[in-house]
This record gives structure tokens, C-alpha cells and sequence, in this order.
């Protein structure tokens, strides 16, 4: 079948809700990406920061067809040894105490404020207590995740939200410590900002966030679900800090494409959720938990945080020397395989010009950035491979803006 007849297929019977590129994808191998025509792409988005292993890993996909047929679900209800070895797995490169599963990065959000919400009711707050969450920030879509996500042309449709929030500035200490209350229960943000435009945390404002949060009894809830699993550099971006969080979630590269995610606590906060206060159907089942145990497992095995040490540092020089041949870019900003260049003219032509002619799959952050979430296991021969694209993009692309 061709591309036409799928693309007019899906925009009949799916519901329209994303503005789609027209491409079907096919398979993967690697870093590349087939098209139903056969046609090759360069991936460096990585189904949005989720293929770590890349495509058509063997290790892996072994491991979930021997799950397959094994056992998929039972719920629980019951114990299953996949959700015990990944669960161990988690809390060995995290240093955290419990952890629990879910589907999605959102529902990760979702357990992590219902644990502030529930150390807050467990200090005797009632309903009179505040999160605070980060201007720019996301976290998700679903009504929880969306109400700290700070980003008005998201929450206005679907207001009001769960009362509460209170947005500070990103890498502005003093916006958080105005306020800071005797209310405050939680702060959530992301160790490194992603949908927001790519920004680290300051290791002054995360150390001075864990202070207040100490002073004032209130959790320290750090999203890495887009940001953790090696893709900084460490497996957990707050691992270059100094600093813990009390709550954190993952989600994204932990199942390589199989929807699981889970938030972790440590310390009093593995503690003041009951049985009984959440629960899914789905979340922690033999299938995905096989697939993230496999995960955890590669992760050591292959080496794959120094692995991104070094090819992360190589795409940061590569992005230098184009950014230094190129006069529409702005800023660079980033740490390992999670970097973004900002660009003075809207980034969309860009990427869709990459996408059609030159068969390099980008996303963007926000209008005016081109995020690089590339599969962790690329090499430097793709790196360069992708700069030649990129370059091509952005010089036809300006010179299509020239010609206008
Ligand atoms: C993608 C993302 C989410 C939401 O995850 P879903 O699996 O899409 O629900 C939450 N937080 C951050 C930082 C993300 O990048």
C-alpha cells in the first residue's frame, strides 16, 4: 500500500490530535529508520528521546519475545519476577528505596504529586497545601501532570486544574523562595528542562531548591523521564549535582519503545503512601518489566553512560563548528546526548526540510529549537553523517527565506 492511501486511512479513522509529517515509518535498524517506500532516515529523535538501544537490538528483542511467550499480564494482585528484577535494577543505579510502575511518563508524574499530596494530608495539611512547579516545564497531559506543567496555551482548554500550583522561574532561585510557605509541600521540575527549550538546572538553584525544601519539610520531586537513563551522561542527570530528590519519575528510554515508566522514592517519602492510595491494571506487568529489566541490564553491560560521555561530547563539538559556520544560530545548550540549538528563525521549516530532503529525522523544542535525542548507542561516523544533513537543511531552508 502506498504512503497516500495510509496517510488518508489514518486521517479518517484516528483522531486529529497531532499534525503529522507524511511519512509512515516501517522498521528500524540502528540509528535508521524505513519508510513503508523503503526509503532510508538518519534518526536523531528517537521516538522522542525513548529508543535508547536504538532499532532491531537482538539482546532485547529476545527478551521480550521469550516474555511473550512466557506470560504477558496477571496483574497486581500477584508477584512477578520480571517486576522484581527490573524494580532492583532501577534502585541500584538510582540509590533510591521503592519504586512503583507504570505506563507512561505522565502516570509517573501522577504517583509522584499524589505522594506530595499524600505527605502533606500525613502532616495533618488537609487540602490546604501547594506544589510548587517550574515556568516552561513539562510534565504531561494527563489533568495531574498538565496542572504543573507550565505552559498556558496547553492548560487553558482543560482549566481549571487541580488547585494548588504555583509556577517559579526556571534556574531562579529567588522566585522559588518567594513562594516558599508553610503550605509548600512539593517542588517538581526537570533536571533538565526538554520540551521547554533544552535547559540544564544550575547546580546553585537545584542545591538551593533541596535546601528549601529541607527547611521547610517538602518534597523534591525531580522529572527525569526524559533527561535520565544515561542520556545526560549519568544515568540520572541530578547524579552530577550533589543533590537527591525525595520523589523522582522516569519513563521514555526505560523500556525501549514498551510503554512503562515509574516513579521512585527514598527515604520517608517510600513511606507515606498506603496500600490501597494507587494502583493499575497495566503498570509493572511480566511483558514491559522484562522489557526494562533487559534495558537496565544493556545499560551496564554495553558501558552506555561512558558511551555517552564521549559520543555527547562529540556532538557538542560538531554542533560548535556548525553553529560557528552558520549565522542563524542563536545558542547551544545541552549535556550529553540531550542538546538543543536555538536558532534566531522559527525551527519548523528546518526540521521538515530535514525530514523530506535529507531523510534526518529532528524534533524540535518549543518554535525556535532543534532538540538532538539521538538513540545512546550512535557512533561518531552518524554524528557527522547528521551535521552534513542538518547543514544542508538550514543553508535551503535560509536560502528559501532569502529568495521570498
Ligand atoms: C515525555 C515527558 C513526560 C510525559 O511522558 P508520557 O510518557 O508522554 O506520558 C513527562 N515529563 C517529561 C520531562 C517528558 O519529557
Amino acid at each position: 500500500m502506498g504512503k497516500e492511501q495510509y496517510m488518508d486511512r489514518a486521517e479518517h479513522a484516528l483522531y486529529k490530535i497531532y499534525n503529522r509529517f507524511p511519512v509512515v515509518f516501517d522498521r528500524g535498524e540502528g540509528v535508521y529508520l524505513y519508510d513503508t517506500d523503503g526509503t532510508e532516515y538518519l534518526d536523531f529523535g528517537a521516538g522522542i528521546a525513548v529508543m535508547a538501544l536504538g532499532y532491531g537490538c537482538r539482546e532485547f528483542q529476545e527478551a521480550v519475545k521469550d516474555q511473550v511467550d512466557k506470560l504477558c499480564h496477571t496483574s497486581n494482585l500477584f508477584y512477578n519476577a520480571p517486576s522484581i528484577g527490573a524494580a532492583e535494577k532501577l534502585l541500584k543505579v538510582s540509590g533510591m528505596d521503592k519504586v512503583f510502575f507504570t505506563n507512561s511518563g505522565t502516570e509517573a508524574v501522577e504517583g509522584a504529586l499524589k505522594v506530595a499530596k499524600r505527605h502533606a494530608f500525613n502532616k495533618g495539611m488537609g487540602q490546604d497545601y501547594e506544589i510548587i512547579a517550574m515556568k516552561h516545564s513539562f510534565h504531561g497531559r494527563s489533568l495531574g501532570s498538565l496542572s504543573v506543567t507550565g505552559n498556558d496555551h496547553y492548560q487553558e482548554p482543560f482549566a481549571p486544574l487541580i488547585p494548588g500550583i504555583r509556577f517559579a522561574e526556571f534556574n531562579n532561585l529567588n522566585s522559588v523562595k518567594a513562594l516558599f510557605s508553610e503550605k509548600t509541600c512539593g517542588v517538581i521540575m526537570e533536571t533538565i528542562q526538554g520540551e521547554g527549550g533544552i535547559y540544564p538546572a544550575s547546580e546553585e538553584f537545584l542545591k538551593g531548591v533541596r535546601s528549601l525544601c529541607d527547611e521547610h519539610d517538602a518534597l523534591l520531586i525531580l522529572d527525569e523521564i526524559q533527561c535520565g537513563m544515561g542520556r545526560s551522561g549519568s544515568m540520572f542527570a541530578w547524579q552530577e549535582y550533589g543533590v537527591k530528590p525525595d520523589v523522582m519519575t522516569v519513563a521514555k528510554a526505560l523500556g525501549n519503545g514498551l510503554p512503562i515508566g515509574a516513579f521512585l522514592a527514598c527515604k520517608g517519602a517510600a513511606k507515606v503512601m498506603e496500600p490501597g492510595d494507587h494502583g493499575t491494571t497495566y503498570g509493572g506487568n511480566p511483558l514491559v518489566c522484562a522489557a526494562a529489566d533487559k534495558v537496565l541490564e544493556l545499560f551496564e553491560e554495553k558501558n552506555l553512560v561512558a558511551h555517552v560521555q564521549e559520543i555527547g561530547q562529540y556532538l557538542w563539538e560538531e554542533l560548535e563548528a556548525l553553529a560557528g559556520r552558520l549565522d542563524c544560530v542563536a545558542a547551544h545548550r545541552g549535556k550529553g546526548l540531550m542538546q538543543g540549538l536555538e536558532l534566531s528563525m522559527p525551527v519548523g521549516p528546518v526540521v521538515k526540510t530535514a525530514l523530506l530532503e535529507e531523510h534526518l529525522v529532528l524534533i524540535s523544542a518549543g518554535s525556535q529549537v532543534i532538540r538532538f535525542v539521538p538513540p545512546l548507542v550512535i557512533e561518531k561516523e552518524d554524528v557527522d553523517e547528521m551535521i552534513v544533513r542538518l547543514e544542508r537543511a538550514v543553508k535551503s531552508v535560509v536560502r528559501s527565506v532569502a529568495e521570498a
